[in-house]
């Protein structure tokens, strides 16, 4: 037989290979995502994604997106309508309609009066504080509730009475009868259905008084989907006796296998739904499409490529140990893909303005330049050029600082990139000493073409004619903690402790070169020696368009731990 799923390797696609030999569920893949929508998508959500997506397409299965919405006061129809656009935003399209775990809350009802029939669920009247103490610990079994033992009558009559809304929030739950004793606390007693009044939900509205929890809800609505492998994060292993339990004492005969896989964390930032929400809600960030996010609205905000994000998470791998993954890795899938296909592109971020005396100043001529040297099938582009240019301040120094500097200095000569060479010949500096202007002069016989004389010019530096510049603000991102495992607090401390306040870098006046003035918002180019930016989808900032670093050139985050370790 061909082997199947071989577009990735990993422990899951190794059980789902022997499940497919030995015929079980009839040769099937069928999977889901199940968000919960009460936040956005981040980038472990892009791991899981990626695998559950990913496996479906590689066996010819399918995948469901199935929001998991049994919270009612915590979810929200924008989130459901952003986890939309960022699972097809990162390439996946899901099997027929966006389905919903509330789509099955009558059957979820109707599962729950089968268990209660069966004696195997009560309705307990114990406050949630009782419950908590009677719970027991990992050394000492819990003691049974008082309502443990109650009639299958009178279980039923409470059951349908809390549906009616007969009784208020918290006063009464349902829970499966299974063992007080066990070693396992997911399966003493655990709660199926709490009592929620007055919550419009975002699908049901005021239908339901009544909500099924997490634990329950999941099995069923794996098995009603036909659901083969329900591929969850470790921290779901405990909870899948559980599973288990509720499918093996109801009436549907289908049964996934769930299968449990590390969760994605990420140095430098945090990918837990809360305290992203802390993050919007309290103003620390913009809003969850921030940049510096960790979110897909974001990412993608920043210029990130959906392929380097699917790069991403194929190259960290599916196992069951935990760790946490170097920014590094991310950003080098992002580094890699923009490498290859994003246009060059000129910017000064720091001007400093250039005259070049021997220039006329009602001449100008247009320049060609490649907008990728490696690729010359991207083609060329025109680049103006005129006696007033900007250049970057960093690549002046009155003085030469040391050897390696092979940039423009007084008196020296450097290439201006795509065009001529210039020769500083005069600093003009403002009353404190700042370096204002500096008058140059141009070898017109340097175009594309080594000086006649055989001097040597080593350095290059890149530039943008004044009159023809684009203004832009640019807005530079580091890292959003100053702390590897922000999560990890100490006692009495809150993650916010170590947010970078450096994180954002505000550039107001740069120029841009022409052709960027017709640019595609979140399509990352290489504004050259720069690193890789995007135009923001925010219009523009004091009547400039604002632009983003998408990403360095070079991996500065080996730097930061470099850093560290001294
Ligand atoms: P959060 O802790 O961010 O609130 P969650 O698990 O509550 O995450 P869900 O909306 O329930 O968020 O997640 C949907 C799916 O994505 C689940 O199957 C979950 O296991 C998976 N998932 C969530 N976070 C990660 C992560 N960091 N790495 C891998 N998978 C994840
Ligand atoms: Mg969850």
């Amino acid at each position: 037989m061909e082997e199947q799923g071989s577009g990735g390797n990993n422990f899951i696609r190794h059980y789902i290979n022997r499940d497919l030999e030995t015929g079980r569920f009839d040769g099937r893949v069928v999977t889901r995502f199940p968000p919960e929508p009460n936040g956005y998508l981040h980038i472990g959500h892009a791991k899981s994604i990626c695998l559950n997506f990913g496996i479906a397409t590689d066996y010819h299965g399918h995948c469901n997106l199935r929001f998991d919405d049994t919270n009612p006061e915590k979810e929200t129809p924008e989130f459901v309508a952003a986890i939309e656009r960022d699972v097809a935003w990162l390439g996946f399209q899901w099997h027929d309609r966006p389905l919903y775990a509330s789509d099955y809350f009558e059957q979820l009802y109707h599962y729950a009066l089968e268990l209660i029939e069966q004696g195997k669920a009560y309705v307990c009247e114990q406050t949630p504080e009782e419950m908590r103490l009677s719970r027991g610990t990992l050394t000492q079994a819990g003691k049974a509730s008082p309502w443990r033992d109650r009639s299958v009558a009178e279980n039923l009559q409470l059951f349908t009475e809390m549906r009616q809304g007969k009784f208020g929030d918290g006063s009464r739950v349902l829970r499966a009868r299974i063992d007080m004793a066990s070693p396992n606390m997911n399966m003493r007693d655990p709660t199926l259905y709490r009592i929620r009044h007055g919550v419009i939900h975002h699908q049901t509205g005021n239908e339901w008084c009544l909500y099924p929890m997490y634990d329950y809800t999941h099995p069923i609505s794996d098995a009603l989907e036909g659901i083969t492998h329900s591929l969850c994060t470790l921290e779901f292993e405990d909870h899948r006796p559980l599973y288990d339990w509720v499918l093996e004492n109801i009436s549907l005969p289908h049964h996934p296998q769930q299968i449990e896989f590390s969760r994605l964390n990420l140095q430098y930032t945090v990918v837990s739904k809360r305290k992203l929400l802390r993050l919007v809600s309290e103003g620390h960030v913009s809003g969850w499409d921030d940049p510096r996010m960790p979110t897909l609205a974001g990412m993608r905000r920043r210029g990130y490529t959906a392929a380097s994000i699917r790069t991403f998470c194929d190259r960290i791998g599916v196992t069951k140990a935990d760790n946490s993954v170097e920014m590094g890795v991310l950003e080098s899938s992002v580094r890699d893909d923009l490498n290859h296909n994003a246009p060059r592109r000129m910017a000064v971020l720091q001007p400093l303005k250039v005259i070049i005396s021997n220039y006329a100043a009602d001449c100008e001529e247009l320049l060609t330049a490649p907008n990728h040297p490696q690729r010359p099938e991207m083609g060329e582009r025109v680049i103006p050029f005129s006696r007033e240019i900007w250049i970057d301040r960093d690549d002046f120094r009155e003085e030469r600082p040391n050897k390696h500097f092979k940039r423009l200095v007084s008196g020296g000569e450097v290439r201006l990139r795509n065009s001529y060479i210039i020769r500083c010949d005069r600093v003009e500096k403002s009353e404190t000493g700042e370096v204002v202007t500096l008058y140059c002069s141009y070898d017109e016989q340097t175009l594309g073409r080594n000086p006649a004389d055989g001097r040597k010019v080593k350095g290059v530096i890149h530039w943008v004619s004044a009159a023809h510049a684009v203004a832009a603000e640019v807005r530079l991102y580091d890292r959003l903690f100053n702390r590897p495992n922000p999560e990890q607090v100490a006692e009495g401390e809150d993650f916010l402790h170590s947010l970078n306040p450096q994180s954002l870098t505000i550039l107001e006046s740069c120029y841009l070169e022409p052709e960027l003035a017709e640019s595609e918002v979140g399509v990352s180019v290489q504004f050259e020696r720069e690193g890789y930016f995007c135009l923001d989808s925010e219009q523009e900032h004091g009547g400039r368009p604002i632009w983003n670093r998408t990403v360095t050139l070079r991996d500065s985050w080996a730097k930061i731990e470099e850093q560290r370790e001294q």
